[in-house]
């Protein structure tokens, strides 16, 4: 076994993991910021933190439902920091 075959057996068991696991997601125009590229499989819909502006996969956000809306973030933090925003308005 040279380390070129092995190479190239490397690829092919990426791509059939690819294919078992399904097709890529498109990705979103790239206005992402560094932060959430840790390269896992499972990709969810990106939603942005309407603080920090970070997106975070759908499923790992932080939910609140405000005014009829819902809105995600990345961290408790960053919801505590919304909601004292919308407080300092009114
Ligand atoms: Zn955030």
């Amino acid at each position: 076994m040279t380390p070129l075959r092995l190479f190239i057996i490397g690829i092919l068991l990426f791509i059939l993991y690819r294919l078992l696991v399904g097709p890529k997601k498109k990705r979103m125009g790239g206005k992402k910021k560094g932060g959430v590229s840790s390269g896992g499989a499972i990709q969810d819909v990106l939603v942005e933190d309407p603080v920090c502006h970070t997106y975070i996969p759908k499923g790992q956000a932080v939910q609140l439902h405000h005014d009829k809306k819902k809105y995600y973030f990345c961290s408790d933090k960053c919801c505590e920091t919304f909601l004292k925003q919308k407080g300092d308005k009114e």
